[in-house]
């Protein structure tokens, strides 16, 4: 399952971090996702604790924050909001969708102590 091989590089940054900080436990994780990272959010959801099991991760409070989708055309400049992976410029028809947001799978705080 690909939230699972997700979750535990979570895990596995969050381990590196709490290490390089001398703690011993993360006491809560900010996650930015993007709803166009391609995230299936009942598999993460269901991923979760199986991997974070005995882990630093294993007591956090996990925020998610879930990044709309915007993107900018290349050739006519026109910024929009695609609904799917694939939605040409509304303005030029421009197929090459270039995502300002969207796709973003990273961690954007942690707590740690
Ligand atoms: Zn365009």
């Amino acid at each position: 399952m690909h939230e699972l091989s997700i979750a535990m590089s979570i895990v596995d940054t969050a381990t590196l971090e709490v290490q390089k900080a001398g703690a011993h436990r993360v006491d809560a994780i900010e996650l930015n996702i993007g709803e166009m990272a391609g995230i299936e959010w009942e598999a993460l959801d269901f991923a979760w604790p199986v991997a974070v099991k005995d882990s630093v991760l294993a007591e956090a409070e996990r925020i998610i924050h879930r990044i709309a989708p915007s993107a900018h055309c290349r050739d006519c400049g026109h910024d929009y909001r695609p609904d799917t992976l694939y939605e040409p410029c509304p303005n030029c028809g421009n197929p090459f969708i270039a995502f300002t947001a969207g796709k973003e799978l990273q961690i954007k705080a942690l707590t740690i102590s």
